[in-house]
């Protein structure tokens, strides 16, 4: 409700994927209100737990205000001139040896600036963000599938369906307003059958009526389980295979991300042992339950519509299933109509934005090029303005590589020697922290020479072992744009000024570019010599990289626009800046007709997607095989990279819970949040938890092969693992369950698998 004195504008959410629409109240230069946009498409007015209290994050009573440079065992207060010449200093004594680490959590702007900056600026590619742990895989799946990455669909899929199947994640607790569309509708009386796919039990499972629990790589079966009941059955959609589609599955030889074409019969071949009851030795699930969903994926009459997140990403075959679950949607022709599509969600605000179709990863450019390309190399030079040759062609370090690295003294090979952290926690969040983060604690001497830069609003697990730690300025407290799951671009304006010195992310690259221009460091000038991220308001240069004049422009616009002509080639058209301003969001590709921008639901189908030519009905214009045909593939089950064994004889999954957002750097500094979700815990079944005599609260020590930690059970909690299996959720800083969680990748998307770590139990 409108109070006096309040002023009121839009903003999205600064927390998951979903980008539900808040309305923030500013009075008195702070932000007092927070309401959910009534009017908005995404949320309709609700907000979760932490939307609700998303303005209280600004204000945790020991935010980060000035620049710290580490001196001796603390740390002294800098200028922002001294600690950026601490940070020009490092990168020009060393170019090659300075990577980024980035994140979701970036702006547009901002991960567009930090990318210019390194692979247009330094030719160097190592920059990479923290999506690569938990959305390499979805990119990848895209890619292998359709030629490109990103949903087809969007949310309006949840208010069409008919069926929603969820593949290893938890909507309940991790995109809530979304999954509430679906729970309203069977409120109002609409029919909607919700199947949950997972390896334990949680508020997702309460409200579905089918719960599938499967065994870790479990989904692998399923889906060729699906497909084989859909070719043995005769209910695939033929016409729409037969139109649409390739087959494809891995060349063993030559092992690459496009694989090998075969044949219809290949593939049917390939599928004929997975019948249902093998496929429940494999996965644990009941042949019975295999048969419902191929009756599902067999009946033309139904929508359905898949749902994935981490279960499945964070998979060392997660590029495996996520082509397989694109594959029995294909195969079935639940495709590419309102309630049937195949959607993976992100975790964070601007995954899609900001890494996808920025392309922060370490091999990307903007706009779904690649750096090993030279066409793409050559268009983005040119949108730059810089010379020939400048972009390297070689990738940069993936996350785990550039820690490794990171992590291991320079005469032994680490040849990373300063990484500047933006936005983002890797102290908490990197697997196997004891080999890609402690180690800068434990070997101080050996690996003295190496220097963590951070930025961040709060002390983290990651500041703890940082040189230099920089404030930094969060949500409304600059300007900003981001990208949602569902292809949404929205844009928000700076509404309250950050605490003492902090400042944009964006800001502090382009400082930083600044600092290294006036050194003459090469690579900061354009062809006709002049700075990298020179901007002019009237034809006149404002001096963006001094603070005082960094608003005197609009910065973000001019950035976005620039990056606006990297849109095009993929088919993923970005409207102007101002029609953002607008908006609540416009979901890519956005194209102009009868003098409006419009923006598109449902890709590559005709009616909906303006790439689409007339008659073709479904038009996979990216296809990998250039015929526009998607492709459908085979991929065989494998167990995980870890399985328990006599020694270490439980599975560990880890997760997040509703009331914190990941690391809890921010929930857990609001007092409402904290209070419902005080501290990290082990969910155990309650028959383990008997043989080995734990009550609730009970201390245990859990050990893995590369860590361990002490920890109170809880037993019947939130979420109920199967015997064999323990929970840990990620986000309390003083319980780092990744000291236990391995390290092992998926060989394409190069995404580890956090779910799937073999442990022991002892009690204290
Ligand atoms: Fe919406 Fe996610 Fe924010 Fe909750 S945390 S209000 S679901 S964007």
């Amino acid at each position: 409700e409108p109070r006096e004195g309040v002023a009121w504008d839009k903003a999205p959410c600064r927390f998951c994927g979903t980008g539900c629409h808040v309305q923030v109240g500013v009075q008195g230069g702070k932000v007092v209100a927070v309401a959910g946009d009534r009017n908005a498409e995404v949320n309709k007015g609700l907000l979760c737990v932490k939307g609700y209290h998303v303005g209280s994050a600004l204000y945790g009573k020991d935010r980060l205000t000035k620049p710290l440079l580490r001196d001796g065992e603390g740390y002294r207060e800098i200028s922002w001139d001294e600690a950026i010449g601490v940070i020009a200093d490092r990168i020009e004594a060393a170019p090659e040896r300075f990577a980024f680490y980035g994140s979701g959590q970036w702006t547009i702007p901002e991960g567009y600036a930090a990318q210019k900056f390194m692979k247009g600026g330094l030719s160097n590619n190592h920059i990479d963000p923290n999506a690569r742990l938990c959305m390499a895989s979805a990119v990848t799946g895209f890619l292998a599938t359709y030629g490109v990455d990103e949903p087809a669909g969007c949310y309006d899929d949840l208010d069409a369906c008919d069926v929603l199947i969820m593949w290893g994640n938890n909507p309940a607790e991790m995109h809530p307003v979304l999954f509430s569309r679906v729970i309203d509708r069977r409120s109002r009386g609409e029919e909607v059958t919700l199947i949950d796919i997972g390896t334990r039990r949680t508020r997702t499972t309460d409200a579905c009526q089918h719960y599938l629990e499967m065994k870790g790589h479990g989904d692998l079966a399923i889906a060729n389980g699906i497909a084989h009941l859909l070719i043995k059955n005769g209910t695939y959609d033929r016409k729409f295979v037969e139109s649409f589609c390739s087959f494809k599955a891995p060349d063993d030889e030559n092992p690459n991300l496009h694989g090998k074409a075969i044949s219809f019969e290949d593939y049917k071949k390939s599928l004929e042992s997975y019948t249902p009851e093998r496929v429940e030795e494999m996965s644990g699930v009941p042949a019975e339950q295999i048969r419902l969903l191929g009756d599902l994926f067999g009946n033309p009459e139904l929508k359905i519509t898949s749902l994935w997140c981490m279960g499945m990403n964070q998979h060392t075959r997660g590029t495996a299933i996520n082509s397989m679950v694109h594959g029995v949607h294909l195969l079935s022709g639940h495709f590419g109509t309102p309630g049937n599509a195949p959607t993976s969600l992100t975790g964070q605000p601007s995954a899609c934005g900001t890494v996808r179709e920025v392309g922060t990863l370490s091999h990307a450019l903007p706009g779904g090029r690649v750096v090993t390309n030279e066409e793409h190399r050559q268009q983005s030079e040119g949108f730059w303005n810089v010379p020939p040759g400048r972009i390297s062609p070689t990738p940069g370090y993936h996350t785990v590589e550039m820690w490794e690295s990171f992590c291991t003294p320079t005469d032994q090979g680490g040849d990373i020697g300063t990484i500047w952290v933006q936005v983002t926690n890797p102290g908490q969040t990197l697997p196997n922290l004891n080999k890609l983060f402690n180690p800068k604690e434990q070997n101080r001497e050996a690996l003295k020479d190496k220097f963590l830069i951070v930025s961040d609003v709060y002390p983290t697990a990651t500041t703890r072992l940082a040189d230099l730690i920089l404030p930094s300025a969060m949500w409304v407290e600059k300007n900003g744009v981001v990208g949602n799951s569902e292809r949404r671009t929205q844009q928000w304006f700076k509404m309250v000024d950050p605490p003492g010195e902090a400042r944009d992310d964006c800001w502090q690259t382009i400082a930083l570019a600044y600092e290294l221009f006036q050194r003459d460091m090469d690579g900061m000038q354009d062809r006709e010599g002049r700075f990298l991220f020179e901007m002019a308001a009237d034809g006149e240069p404002v001096p963006i990289w001094q603070w005082e004049h960094y608003y005197d422009i609009n910065v973000d616009e001019r950035l976005f626009d620039e990056y606006r002509q990297f849109s095009r080639l993929k088919h993923k058209d970005l409207a102007p800046y101002s029609e953002y301003v607008k908006a609540r969001g416009l979901r890519w590709p956005v194209v102009e007709r009868d003098g409006e921008w419009r923006e598109t639901h449902f890709r590559f189908s005709e009616g909906y997607d303006p790439y689409v030519e007339e008659g073709k009905k479904i038009q996979f214009y990216h296809s990998s095989t250039h015929d526009d045909r998607a492709q459908i593939w085979f991929h065989p089950w494998i167990p995980p990279a870890e399985v328990p064994d006599k020694e270490f004889p439980f599975m560990l999954c880890t997760g997040r819970v509703l009331e914190h957002w990941h690391t809890g750097s921010m929930t857990r500094r609001v007092p409402e949040l904290s209070r419902a979700m005080p501290g990290g815990y082990v969910e155990m079944n309650a028959e383990d938890a008997a043989e080995y005599g734990l009550q609730n609260g009970h201390r245990v020590q859990i050990e893995s092969r590369r860590g361990s930690l002490e920890i109170p059970v809880w037993i019947d909690g939130r979420g109920q693992p199967p015997r064999g299996t323990v929970f840990i959720p990620f986000f309390d800083e003083t319980l780092l369950v990744n000291d236990l969680t391995l390290d092992a990748v998926d060989p394409f998307s190069k995404q580890p698998d956090y779910k799937k770590s073999a442990v022991r139990i002892r009690k204290v």
